[in-house]
């Protein structure tokens, strides 16, 4: 039976972290093995910044200069992993490179989300080129695949909706008798018509879900810098513990609420076909793993804290004194679904109705200017949201002490606080 692995940025980021993978993967000898790779270290952050510069005509030279760094970083790992090998990917790589900058010329006139796709997917196609390459030098017969073909999606773009039959059909076809590893991209995917497409930012973890899914996987193995799934960000609390086991259910709302960890559409295509995923320590192998899996008996054991930062606070108001009732209720969700923004809490009252969303510019402004010409609208920046599941008596208000809430949710198992930004700590701690 297939086992699905998964790297993120982190596991990947240096040539040093690449030699990492060799043992891991060569202990693991049952096949078909299917390796899921995203882009090294924080390359979709850099090509997100090309792109801005892209998009700006008047910063031609700082285009040039991302793209030059960009190419230099991978090039040095290039070197130092291959030095003057035949096995070397520096030229394919360099085509990579080629190609990027000519996606960029042709689609700088396209919207957004569409130049966005065509261009950012690349991070992950050069970073499975040379991780493909490496495992080959290393003796570990393994198979590049372009993920574009493999991974069906709709035009939605940045935020692509998987055709699972048609995925199904191409990943059963071209994977399930693989006796070499497969090595393919995290986070992409491709339109009928041939066009890129994201499944949104951190998506890896969902495309290894996706191949896990349609190739009836015995389990996904993610591997991290941390030891597993904790109950608290455990760069930010300092007393966070491992959970060691919860359900597809608590993790997925772990995820929602902000726990970047894993990509909230991981769990359910793996929950369907109750496949195990286990989140494991890259720097510690056999160090016990967190699994998720459909047992919900320990969810509740402890309480566990997301924070999510830079939030948006919007307060929506009708220009007349009239209501703010259903019909408007939908108009402006309609046009959150139309920005393609999520909203992470949301409260309602009589003539008032506000949102908490993550500032993302290219997307919050249209909405906002569409929103003012019918609405007055007020917006508070540089906020962070607190969710805590299964919090214990007396644990919002520990954690919140000296702090002004500007908003609060709370119901039987999930509270939240929105905070100024200004206001929080560097590193949080969970209340006993
Ligand atoms: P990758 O690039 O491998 O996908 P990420 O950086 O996306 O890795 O995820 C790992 C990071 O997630 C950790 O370094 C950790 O700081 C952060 N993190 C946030 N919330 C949690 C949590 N609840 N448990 C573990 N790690 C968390
Ligand atoms: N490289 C993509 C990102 O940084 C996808 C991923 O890492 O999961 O968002
Ligand atoms: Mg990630």
């Amino acid at each position: 039976m297939t086992t699905v692995f998964k790297f993120g940025g982190a596991s990947i980021k240096d040539a040093d972290a690449i030699r990492h993978l060799t043992p891991l993967i060569e202990a693991h000898e049952n096949r078909p093995l299917v390796v899921v790779v995203s882009a090294m270290g924080k390359t979709t952050n850099k090509l997100e910044a090309l792109l801005a510069a892209a998009r700006d005509e008047g910063r031609r030279d700082d285009y040039r200069e991302c793209l030059e760094a960009l190419q230099a970083e991978h090039r040095e790992a290039i070197e130092s992993l291959f030095g003057t090998s035949r096995d070397s990917p520096a030229e394919r790589v360099d085509t990579l490179f080629d190609e990027l900058d000519a996606q960029h010329r042709k689609h700088r006139r396209d919207t957004y989300a569409k130049h966005y796709d065509q261009t950012v997917c690349y991070g992950e196609l050069i970073s499975t080129t040379i991780v493909a390459a490496w495992l080959n030098h290393s003796g570990i017969a393994t198979d590049w695949h372009d993920a574009r073909e493999l991974v069906r999606t709709d035009a939605c773009h940045q935020a692509a909706n998987l055709d699972w039959a048609a995925t199904a059909e191409t990943v059963c076809g071209r994977l399930a008798q693989s006796e070499r590893v497969v090595l393919t991209q995290g986070f992409i995917g491709g339109t009928a018509e041939g066009d890129s497409t994201t499944l949104g930012r951190e998506g890896s973890d969902f495309s290894a879900a996706i191949f896990a899914h349609c190739l009836d996987a015995r389990e996904v193995v993610i591997w991290k810098d941390v030891a597993g799934l904790y109950n608290a960000d455990p760069r930010r609390f300092d007393n966070a513990v491992q959970l060691k086991r919860i359900s597809y259910a608590e993790a997925t709302e772990l995820a929602w609420h902000g726990a970047k960890v894993i990509h909230p559409k991981t769990l359910g295509p793996l929950q369907e076909k109750s496949i195990p995923l286990m989140v494991r320590s890259f720097e510690t192998p056999d160090a016990a793993p967190t699994v998720i899996d459909a047992e919900r008996r320990f969810d509740a054991d402890v309480a566990s804290c997301t924070l999510r930062e830079n939030q948006v606070w919007l307060e929506v108001r009708p220009r007349d004194f009239s209501f703010m009732d259903e019909p408007r209720q939908h108009d402006i969700l309609g046009r959150l679904v139309e920005a393609g923004l999520h909203a992470n809490l949301i409260d309602s009252s009589a003539m008032r109705f506000a949102l908490c969303l993550d500032d993302k510019p290219e997307r919050l402004k249209p909405m906002i200017e569409s929103l003012e010409a019918d609405y007055e609208v007020a917006r508070r920046d540089e906020l962070t949201l607190l969710t805590v599941r299964h919090p214990r008596p007396g644990m919002m208000d520990t954690l919140s002490e000296g702090r002004e809430a500007l908003a609060e949710r709370r119901n039987a198992t999930t509270a939240q606080r929105l905070f100024q930004s200004r206001e929080c700590p560097e590193t949080w701690h969970i209340p006993e």
